[in-house]
C-alpha cells in the first residue's frame, strides 16, 4: 500500500493525500510536493504527523473531533462557578482532552468512530489508557455543561420527580446523596445521577471513568475534579457541590435522559 499524491483537477494549489484503496486522508492548499514515502508503523499516522508538521492541524486536515459550544455564555453561572474557572475549565482542561483526543486517534482504527463507541472499545484496556482518558473526558465534559444552566436547581420536572421519589423517597434526599457520593469520591472524578434499568441511583467513577461503560444511563452529572472548582471554592469542595446542586443542575435536561 502507498500514498498518491495528487493535484486536484479543480484546483490546482490542492493536493489530495490518499490511499491506494481510495481513502482520502487529507487535502491541504498548496503546492508543495508530498513525496510518497511507505508507511512505519502505521502508513495513515505516519502521513497525517507528516502533514501536520508541515501545515499544521488547521490548514491540512480537519479534525474529527472538535470542542463543543457552551449552551451559556461562560459568565453565565456566576456566581456560582466564576467564568474564570469556565475559561479555564472549557477553553483548556476540555480543549486538552479534544486536542489529544485528535491526535491520538488520528490514523488508527478510532479515526474514523463516534466518541461513545471509542470510550467502549477501549474502556479497561491498559494499551488504550491514553485514548481512553481523552475520549472518556471529552464525552464527560460535553455531558456536564448541559447538566448546568444559570438559574438551574429547584425542582425537578413531575415525570423524573416521580422516579425520584420512588429510587430515594425524596428529591431531597436524592439531592443529599448526590451531594455526599460528590464529596466523597476521593481525589478526581465524577458524580453521577443515572438510570440503572428502571431505577434511578447516584454512581461515582474516579479519573475519566465513565458510567456509559457500564450500562447505565447518565442523567446528570458533577465534575468534582479540582479544576472545576479550586479557582472559586479552593479546598470547599462541598460547598461548590452544594452550591451547584441547589443554583446551576438542569433538571430539564436530566428528564430528556430519563426518557
Ligand atoms: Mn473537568
Amino acid at each position: 500500500m502507498y500514498a498518491i499524491a495528487q493535484r486536484n483537477a479543480q484546483n490546482p494549489r490542492t493536493l489530495c493525500i490518499s490511499l491506494t484503496t481510495g481513502l482520502c486522508l487529507g487535502v491541504t492548499s498548496t503546492s508543495r510536493p508530498l513525496s510518497n514515502k511507505p508507511s512505519e508503523p502505521s502508513f495513515r499516522r505516519r502521513w497525517f504527523i507528516y502533514l501536520r508538521n508541515c501545515y499544521g492541524n488547521s490548514t491540512c486536515w480537519t479534525p474529527q473531533f472538535s470542542l463543543p459550544t457552551l449552551p451559556w455564555a461562560e459568565n453565565a453561572l456566576d456566581p456560582v462557578i466564576s467564568a474564570n474557572t469556565i475559561s479555564f475549565h472549557y477553553g483548556k482542561h476540555h480543549k486538552t482532552y479534544v486536542d489529544n483526543l485528535n491526535k491520538f486517534a488520528a490514523g488508527t482504527e478510532f479515526a474514523d468512530m463516534p466518541l461513545e463507541k471509542i470510550v467502549n472499545a477501549t474502556a479497561g484496556k491498559v494499551d488504550k489508557t491514553s485514548i481512553f482518558n481523552n475520549a472518556a473526558q471529552a464525552w464527560n465534559h460535553t455531558f456536564y455543561w448541559r447538566c448546568l444552566r444559570p438559574k438551574g436547581g429547584g425542582e425537578p420536572p413531575a415525570s423524573l420527580k416521580q422516579k425520584i421519589e420512588a429510587a430515594f423517597g425524596s428529591v431531597d434526599a436524592c439531592k443529599k446523596e448526590f451531594s455526599a457520593t460528590a464529596s466523597a469520591e476521593f481525589g478526581s472524578g465524577w458524580a453521577w445521577l443515572v438510570m440503572d434499568g428502571n431505577t434511578l441511583r447516584i454512581v461515582k467513577t474516579n479519573n475519566a471513568e465513565t458510567p456509559i461503560t457500564q450500562a447505565l444511563k447518565p442523567l446528570l452529572a458533577i465534575d468534582v475534579w479540582e479544576h472545576a472548582y479550586y479557582l472559586d471554592y479552593q479546598n470547599r469542595r462541598v460547598d461548590h457541590v452544594n452550591a451547584v446542586i441547589e443554583k446551576l443542575l438542569n433538571w430539564e435536561f436530566a428528564a430528556q435522559n430519563a426518557v
